[in-house]
């Protein structure tokens, strides 16, 4: 138990915080060992466009397959990377694997990786991005960096300029989780965005929450005033999405379309779905 007293400050370490530095210094070491190894996949959720009624971009979404510990999900291990550095190699496996996987698999479908808060301290993330580009000669135009509001708040003046670089690069920048942060839209239109992404806690409310539905409606409007492109994130219901449509969002994204897939799994999908989208085109044609 943490106890202050006056000016001095007493910490009083129980045996289940021991244990938990002790689990943290482990979990550390076989995050570094898994990243030797790479015992990581990527999973890629599709966002769908509501104009083209098509996949039109995915997401990268990092998973780890701990050899004891079986699958662990990126909210339990993604800020412990970031508190140790580990974040870095690990973001350049999962830049490298999206890029070639759009590249060599992917054909005319955009990639977005979320690259965390704490990367956009450093130029560094410039030359990385960079090099994986490179490295799978994707069309720069394909590739979405996804970052939270975050990103723009430790040292905005420093993270403006690192973003017009990527700009430069020709990547595209979403913001993630929109509406999560303390920046509003206004603030955001500073930095050099083409697109938000409304974090699930609003669509979660929608359609029964009349604040939920004001709120999404005037983020998607002033999005449209400032140019920005709108996914909806985590649609579940077939509710959720009609209003959305009616609200003119531009793209949604979610289990009820599509819950993240394998690359292979991706694949089949893209497949049936053209395959339904030609099927109807021809019944058009006939009727
Ligand atoms: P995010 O970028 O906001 O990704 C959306 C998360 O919501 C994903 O969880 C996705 O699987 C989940 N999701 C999508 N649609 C639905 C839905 O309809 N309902 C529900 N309940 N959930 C939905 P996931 O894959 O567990 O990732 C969690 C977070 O971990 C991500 O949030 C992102 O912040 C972070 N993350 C994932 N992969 C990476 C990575 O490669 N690098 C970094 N830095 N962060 C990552
Ligand atoms: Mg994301
Ligand atoms: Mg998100
Ligand atoms: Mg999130």
């Amino acid at each position: 138990r943490a106890k202050t007293t006056g000016r001095n400050r007493w910490m009083f370490y129980t045996p289940e915080m021991a244990e938990q530095i002790v689990q943290r210094r482990e979990m550390e070491e076989s995050l570094r060992e898994g990243i030797k190894k790479e015992q990581f996949s990527l999973v890629y959720q599709p966002r769908y466009g509501h104009n083209s009624s098509r996949i039109i971009a995915v997401e990268a979404l990092i998973r780890w397959h701990h050899p004891e510990l079986g699958l662990i999900m990126p909210d339990q291990f993604i800020s412990l990377a970031e508190e140790t550095g580990l974040i870095i190699p690990l973001s350049d496996w999962v830049l490298k694997t999206a890029c070639r996987d759009a590249q060599q698999t992917l054909h005319g479908l955009s990639v977005s990786v979320n690259i965390s808060a704490v990367e956009f301290r450093s130029w560094q993330v410039v030359d990385r991005i960079r090099e994986a580009l490179q490295e799978s000669q994707l069309d720069p135009a394909r590739l979405e960096i996804e970052v939270t509001e975050n990103a723009t708040l430790w040292n905005p003046e420093n993270s403006l300029e690192i973003m017009l670089a990527l700009k430069k690069l020709g990547v595209k920048l979403l913001m993630d989780d929109f509406g999560t942060g303390y920046s509003s839209l206004s603030y955001l239109r500073n930095f050099p965005f083409d697109g938000i992404k409304l974090d699930k806690s609003f669509i979660d409310g929608m359609p029964g929450s009349d604040s939920a539905n004001t709120i999404v409606e005037n983020i998607i409007g002033l999005g449209k005033a400032f140019s920005l492109s709108i996914t909806a994130e985590g649609v579940e219901t077939e509710e959720q999405l009609q209003k959305l449509m009616m609200m003119e969002c531009d793209e949604t994204q979610g289990y009820l379309i599509s819950r993240p897939l394998s690359l292979t799994a991706l694949k089949e999908q893209i497949a049936a779905l053209d395959s339904a989208a030609q099927e109807r085109a021809s019944q058009n044609n006939q009727g």
